[in-house]
């Protein structure tokens, strides 16, 4: 079965990759030409079924799977920020150094060296039987210093529970077992295993 994804962000495409080994698995930028998609919802869970429609519906194929993750970070001591503003917060055209420095910034205007944190992921699934959404859950909490070269965007300031290290620094197999993102896929795959094309 072909699983598209409807991300050109090379994080979230390498770790999908490596924790779908199971299925071929596409980025949408393969096939057709990148466009952009207006991520209006206020939900993880809306913007991950926008963007997987506006691929699958692009794509105009019955014999595949469109997979959208809207993913993001959220920050207890921010009142929730980012959240679904993760990958613009330091605006539009922010790289995610320039979202990890302004977040590291946040926590410094407010004196504090960390604060407890979540990463999120919604994931859609979109095809010919129609949509189905699943949500993965990571808890720690952020520091005030990056730390290691590991992951992509937050990662070299989250700290997940029960451990001393960031993202940044620990062997990506940690990231593997206890990330939102594997903990959404493994949902993902129980639905990707009812649905015959
Ligand atoms: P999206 O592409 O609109 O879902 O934005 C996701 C943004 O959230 C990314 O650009 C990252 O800044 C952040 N993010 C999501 N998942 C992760 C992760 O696993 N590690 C680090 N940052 C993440």
């Amino acid at each position: 079965m072909k699983l598209i994804l409807a991300t050109g962000n090379q994080g979230k495409v390498r770790e999908i990759k490596e924790y779908c080994d199971t299925f071929e698995v596409i980025p949408y930028t393969e096939l057709i030409e990148p466009f952009e998609i207006v991520e209006d919802g206020n939900t993880f869970k809306q913007n991950a079924i926008i963007k997987a429609e506006a691929v699958y519906n692009a794509l105009g194929r019955e014999d595949v799977v469109v997979l959208a993750d809207d993913s993001g970070i959220s920050v207890d001591a921010l009142g929730g920020e980012p959240g679904i503003y993760s990958a613009r917060y330091a605006g539009e055209d922010a790289s995610d150094k320039d979202n990890l420095f302004k977040l590291v910034e946040e926590l410094k205007k407010r004196a504090l060296k960390s604060s407890p944190a979540h990463y999120t992921a919604a994931m859609a699934l979109v095809s010919k039987n129609g949509v189905q959404t699943v949500h993965g859950w990571m808890y720690g909490e952020v520091i005030d210093t990056p730390r290691g070269e590991n992951g992509f965007g937050y990662d070299p300031i989250f700290i997940p529970e029960g451990f001393t290290k960031t993202l940044g620094e620990l062997e990506s197999d940690v990231k593997k077992e206890l990330s939102h993102r594997a903990k959404a896929l493994s949902l993902a795959k129980m639905f990707l295993r009812t649905i015959k094309l």
